[in-house]
């Protein structure tokens, strides 16, 4: 279930090394929804994407080398790398060189048209709009918003999107799982000529002191966005992205200057093991509460000031463009972040301003918030990420990939599992 990057990466390995086996991808939505679809950047260098826990370099490599065959990256130029590392260093700041390819979200579309094509081709049944709503494990059979369907094997890939959904299917079945690690942090927007290393790297990875990094750079034609999350208590939420146009098809997406990429801070709980997707509902309630339901948004020139931002000073002079997000609320975001994660990313913001000068322009926004809850650890009882007999947890919503690439190798693997136990 599922027909992202993991869900994709079950079916294509499966059917290359068994043409004959009988595969159904169902998807509740439209093809592929989540990075896929939106904006597209894959990266190929180990770590980015794969949690170290269930990753190291030689499995991850080899996987990247499978997923390349299908995806095809054209991988992106880089230049001056040497001077942004040097001036990093020198305060205590790594920048990670990576491999990356970028389609944008007009390139993405394309790229899920061929490969669905790809997947008729090879005999691969798709269902769309068709929802997974319940298991039946001892009579081998998936319940779902139209029908019931017997299994032999049964692949869980349901992203982040799925949160929610599979910790209710672990709970039933009795998968034990613990969730303790989120990201919180924010969103910046700025003009490219306040960040104009995008130019000589198009998503830069920052790693900061106190486990801050940046996260999913866009420039170009760059678009914040916002996306609803169900919250368990019946009170949704939402958590803003980015994402970006390639430009290289006729598609929307006009050029507008801007530049976007996430600060996030890492939140791991100890004890007590606290749930990180509660505490991921509660900060996402609380901007609600203080947004009037929707994200809040300052601009660095108030923070400073110590003022929360109004919706004139989001048209005048000094604040020299409009928000690409406009429905948000201009506030404080300071009234929101709980204040340990807020000092993390102002002091990167600070460091990321002495390495590339005039990211703390005044009129640069800050969108509060964005959270990624990665950390659904269910009990594995093998290394190819079955949890029950014959049910296979992976992708995003799982906690075995943070990304796309990682995401199919996670779906590699439980078919190789899948195929060891034929
Ligand atoms: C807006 C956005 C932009 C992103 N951009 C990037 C990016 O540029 N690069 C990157 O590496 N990562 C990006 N990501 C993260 C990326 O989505 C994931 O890393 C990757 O797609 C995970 O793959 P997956 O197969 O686990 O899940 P997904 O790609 O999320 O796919 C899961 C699928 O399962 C379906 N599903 C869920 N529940 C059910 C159900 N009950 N029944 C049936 N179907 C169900 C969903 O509709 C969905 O299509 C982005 C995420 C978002 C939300």
């Amino acid at each position: 279930m599922g027909s992202g990057p993991a869900g994709l990466g079950t079916a294509f390995h499966l059917n290359e090394r068994e043409p004959n086996l009988s595969v159904l991808i169902l998807d509740r939505s439209s093809m592929s929804t989540g990075g896929l679809r939106n904006d597209c950047k894959m990266n190929f260098t180990y770590p980015v994407g794969f949690p170290e826990e269930y990753w190291d370099r030689v499995r991850a490599n080899k996987a990247l080398k499978e997923v390349k065959r299908f995806l095809n990256p054209p991988i992106l130029p880089t230049r001056n790398l040497e001077i942004y590392k040097k001036r990093s260093e020198k305060l205590g700041v790594e920048l990670l060189a990576i491999k990356q390819s970028h389609l944008g979200t007009d390139g993405g579309i394309i790229l899920i048209g061929e490969l669905m094509e790809s997947l008729k081709t090879r005999g691969i049944e798709t269902s769309l709009g068709e929802e997974m709503v319940d298991i039946e494990e001892r009579k081998h059979l998936i319940v779902t918003n139209k029908r019931e369907i017997g299994y032999k094997k049964l692949v869980l890939a349901p992203g982040r999107q799925g949160f929610n959904f599979l910790q209710s299917m672990m709970s039933k079945l009795g998968v034990s799982y613990i969730d303790n690690v989120i990201d919180v942090g924010i969103r910046i927007e700025t003009r490219e000529q306040y960040y104009p290393i995008v130019r000589d790297y198009y998503d830069p990875k920052f790693l900061f002191p106190d486990k801050v990094r940046t996260f999913c750079t866009n420039s170009g034609r760059a678009y914040v966005v916002k996306e609803r999350y169900k919250g368990s208590t019946g009170r949704d939420y939402y958590s803003v992205n980015g994402h970006a146009f390639s430009g290289n098809v006729e598609a929307p997406g006009e050029k507008n200057g801007l530049v976007n990429f996430a600060l996030l801070k890492r939140v791991r709980f100890t004890e007590p093991l606290a749930s990180g997707n509660e505490y991921a509902e509660m900060l996402g309630q609380m901007a609600m509460v203080m947004g009037g339901s929707r994200p809040i948004m300052q601009r660095v020139g108030d923070f400073r000031l110590g003022k929360r931002s109004k919706i004139d000073q989001f048209n005048g002079d000094l604040y020299d463009f409009e928000p690409s997000l406009r429905d948000c609320t201009p506030g404080d975001i300071s009234l929101a972040i709980p204040a340990k994660v807020l000092r993390g990313i102002w002091k990167s913001l600070k460091l990321l301003d002495t390495i590339i000068p005039g990211v703390m322009h005044p009129s640069t926004i800050m969108y509060y918030p964005e959270i990624k809850r990665y950390a659904n650890k269910p009990s594995f009882i093998d290394d190819y990420f079955q949890a029950k007999q014959d049910m296979y947890l992976i992708g995003d919503g799982a906690g075995t990939s943070r990304g796309i690439t990682a995401a199919w190798a996670s779906g590699i693997r439980a078919a190789r599992g899948i195929l060891n136990e034929r």
